[in-house]
């Protein structure tokens, strides 16, 4: 209830005014309001912002198959973005611009908001924007990739976002990034087989 109460709120929102004079609707984030474990991405897309979900395009897609591949759903995790409003491009302008820290600063109030009543063991922040926005750490992903943060006594781990990984498609990447959700799982923890364990890996090393 809490949560919806705040979904309904942040719907009407317009602190950002330019921002909300171009998005279509607010995104503001989907999964299990009792969920163990938190994806937080950066922004909505094109996709998302007419859907109103986040990581429902090509992204989204694959962190879909990354949470299956960990033996869950979508439905029993929480995803949300540090921005719930698409960040405004020029008329006919292509693809997405990154959130200016303004922005993020204004928005977060409402992610830490959702953390705070979720209350997930463990959040996963996919690409150095969201860890950005919610460590203000400013190294990259490569540097804090593989080992956890903190972020309000809730264990975080950084790692690449699935954008990166649909533009840079090397298997020591997928291996990286499979090595990062293999530790949120040791963390949860949930079961992990032999065969998990092994994804990315046997190409990588014949
Ligand atoms: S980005 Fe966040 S703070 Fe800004 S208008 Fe949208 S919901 Fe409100």
């Amino acid at each position: 209830m809490r949560l919806q109460a705040l979904r309904e709120k942040t719907a009407g929102c317009r602190r950002c005014a330019h921002l909300a004079s171009f998005r279509s609707q607010v995104v503001f984030g989907v999964g299990n309001p009792h969920a163990r474990l938190l994806f937080a991405g950066e922004a909505p897309g094109a996709e998302e912002d007419r859907l109103g979900e986040p990581f429902v395009g090509p992204a989204g897609k694959l962190l879909t198959r990354m949470i299956q591949a960990m033996g869950l759903e979508r439905e029993d995790v929480y995803i949300a973005n540090i921005l719930k409003c698409r960040p405004d491009l020029p008329p006919g302008t292509p693809g997405n611009r990154r959130p200016t820290p303004e922005e993020m600063e204004t928005c977060l109030p409402y992610l830490r908001e959702q953390i705070g009543i979720i209350q997930p063991e463990v959040i996963v922040a996919l690409g150095a924007t969201a860890l950005e926005g919610l460590t203000g750490l400013r190294k990259g992903i490569s540097t804090l990739r593989g080992s956890f943060l903190d972020f309000q006594g809730i264990p975080l781990l950084p790692t690449f976002h699935p954008s990166y990984l649909l533009h840079n498609p090397s298997l020591k990447l997928k291996r990286q990034v499979w090595e990062d959700l293999l530790l949120v799982m040791e963390r949860l923890p949930l079961p992990i087989s032999d065969r998990q364990r092994g994804f990315f890996l046997t190409k990588a090393q014949p």
